[in-house]
């Protein structure tokens, strides 16, 4: 056999391996009566490509199955139309086919009479794509970050613990008592709860929330330093190997622990892959039980674990239901119940539970940016089943359906709003008097001559709010931002530090400025004219002598942050909102400065 056909051969050598009952039923169980083609967002949005349709794409791996595995189909292949055998020239043309042309998120198996099973089929397919390095460049890029990083986002250990100390710290500020501090590798705790990188890189604040209904809840919880990510790209690029490595180390992170109960966040695909498909694909025996942070909220509440006011949701809303949680798992109404119980105001989608339409982001497409328009393409049907509903936010239970949504709201310029149950329960949350209460202040009362006085307890966030009033003396800070008001702001506030501080109004002037002046920060404003802030961002981090200087983001356009954390470039060393708080301010930019010192 030729060089170029050895991939054929490793594919069909590896579908071998693949060939479960349920595997082949799906593969000889279609009699393409096409009932299953209306059911498709890619067959509804173009519906002159008849490669769209289902069954149009499980015939991709079919033909090999026929080929190889069936008796007849290896000897008249023309007989069971088995196609003639593939080449190594023809597996580009499988992997648009299989990764960017469906989202496996099986909606036609429901709508098949033979209960022929696509997304699986096209897993496989992906599968064995995989297997000989033919896949998009963003599913090569998040698979390595996964099996050598640990988590999907490459996420460094230090920076996941400074987000969670960072969440921490904004709680304390916030309820005047550090009571609600983020617990890490807290032995013996009675629950894990493990996250999406997501949530770490673009949206920390849902961590901070969780942490919050935990501490009201009065639970005895904890997050883990290794091990603490859900998420599992082996489902998407169908890698079992992959897919049992990422459970298994949440599953040892339990075991480290001791808990009895492992709480996914809110992600489909990380809730389905490590409750239920990564036990498979690790072998592994478990001992604890797994659910949801949706079902452990909603408990909370009808136990009276947790008081909640629905009034404080008052706009409308409407829920998009996760393919892999809903379809996948059957985890249709937990959200609805929990949805009742903190809003006032609610309207179903058209399409809604084992019939809900993808949002286009399902299946990994958020990484494989070549399939971009055809994706966007297909939420129109989202879109405007959206829109019917008037709502003014979207609820979804899951990370990756709130980027694909984001998406196709921008895409289709609708003014609504995603967010998830996290948020809803911790806007709703009712606090009682014990838990609002500051800690006590230990009087320093003069000890007995004869015993040794003993120093007072002074809550940590105390010790961090007396911040000396010349934390950042002797500092050399650049401020960009192209609004005259916020430049006076940030550089008055700086400067009353004790910082030394220079100016940019955009972002050409930014790299002339850190190039001459050496800065030991930079905050950077993102939306400015000529040069903006992301374009100035990825040229810091280019330029020889800079690339090293620590960012810290200020914006008032939290959308994007994604834009800024996606660039191929280490990501910002601190991000925060505009309007700043000058405490704040000066806290995370010592902060920052501080953690860089450290690691020098
Ligand atoms: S997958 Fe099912 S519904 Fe679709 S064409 Fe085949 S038999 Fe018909
Ligand atoms: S799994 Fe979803 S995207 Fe894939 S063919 Fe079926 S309906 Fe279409």
């Amino acid at each position: 056999m030729e060089m170029k056909d050895r991939k054929v051969q490793m594919m069909e050598e590896q579908l071998q391996k693949k060939l479960t009952r349920q595997v082949v039923a799906s593969l000889v169980g279609c009699v393409h009566c096409g009932m299953c083609n209306d059911s498709c967002h890619y067959v509804m949005t173009h519906p002159d490509d008849p490669k769209m349709t289902p069954s149009y794409k499980a015939d991709q791996l079919r033909k090999i199955f026929k080929r190889n595995h069936d008796w007849t189909g290896s000897v008249f292949p023309w007989w069971v139309k088995a196609g003639k055998g593939l080449t190594d020239d023809d597996l580009d043309g499988l992997k648009d086919i299989a990764f960017g042309t469906c989202t496996n998120c099986r909606r036609c198996t429901y709508n098949c009479p033979m209960g022929v099973d696509t997304a699986t089929l096209n897993r496989i397919m992906r599968g064995l794509l995989s297997h000989v390095g033919v896949m998009p460049e963003g599913v090569k890029v998040v698979s390595k970050d996964q099996w050598e990083i640990g988590n999907q986002m490459g996420v460094l250990k230090e920076d996941y613990i400074d987000t969670l100390e960072w969440m921490s710290e904004e709680l304390a500020e916030e309820l005047g008592h550090n009571r609600a501090a983020i617990p890490i590798d807290k032995k013996g705790a009675k629950i894990v709860y493990v996250i999406n990188p997501r949530e770490v890189k673009y949206d920390p604040r849902t961590i901070k929330k969780a942490a919050l209904i935990f501490f009201a809840a009065g639970e005895d919880w904890t997050m883990v330093s290794e091990g603490w990510d859900q998420t599992n790209f082996g489902l998407f690029s169908g890698d079992d190997q992959l897919g049992g490595t990422c459970g298994k180390r949440v599953y040892d992170a339990m075991e480290e622990i001791g808990a009895e109960r492992l709480v996914i966040s809110e992600c489909g695909h990380g809730y389905r892959s490590t409750r239920c498909e990564a036990v498979n694909w690790s072998g592994e025996e478990i001992k604890f039980t797994m659910e949801s942070s949706v079902m452990t909220m909603l408990r909370y509440i009808k136990e009276g674990q947790i008081k909640v006011d629905k009034t404080k949701n008052a706009e409308r809303f409407t829920f998009h239901d996760s393919c892999n949680n809903a379809r996948s798992c059957g985890f249709y109404e937990e959200p609805r119940e929990l949805i009742d119980l903190v809003t006032t105001d609610f309207e179903e989608l058209e399409h809604n539970r084992q019939e809900g339409l993808c949002c286009t982001g399902g299946g990994g497409a958020m990484s494989m940016t070549e399939y971009t328009p055809r994706r966007l393409r297909s939420g129109e049907v989202k879109a405007n089943e959206i829109a019917a509903t008037g709502a003014e936010s979207i609820i979804t239970s899951c990370h990756n359906c709130v980027d694909g949504l984001g998406d196709v709201l921008k895409h289709y310029k609708m003014d609504v709003k995603v967010t998830q149950l996290v948020d809803l329960v911790a806007e709703a949350l009712v606090l009682d008097e014990a838990q609002k209460a500051p800690d006590p202040v230990v009087a320093e009362v003069a000890a007995p001559a004869e015993v040794p006085a003993v120093p007072p307890v002074v809550a940590k966030m105390d010790e961090e709010k007396e911040m000396p009033a010349d934390a950042l003396r002797g500092r050399r800070i650049l401020v960009v931002d192209d609004e005259e008001d916020v430049r006076l702001f940030l550089t008055t506030v700086l400067e009353d530090a004790g910082a030394t501080v220079f100016i940019a109004t955009d972002g050409n002037e930014a790299i002339e400025v850190a190039q001459r002046e050496k800065p030991d920060l930079i905050t950077l404003d993102l939306s400015m004219p000529g040069k903006d802030g992301i374009e100035a961002f990825t040229e810091l981090r280019k330029t020889a002598g800079l690339e090293e200087t620590p960012v810290c983001v200020v914006t008032g356009h939290p959308e994007f942050r994604k834009l800024i954390y996606d660039r191929p470039v280490t990501p910002p060393e601190g991000y925060m909102d505009k309007p700043v708080d000058e405490g704040k301010l000066v806290s995370n930019i010592r902060r920052i400065l501080d953690l860089r010192e450290k690691r020098q």
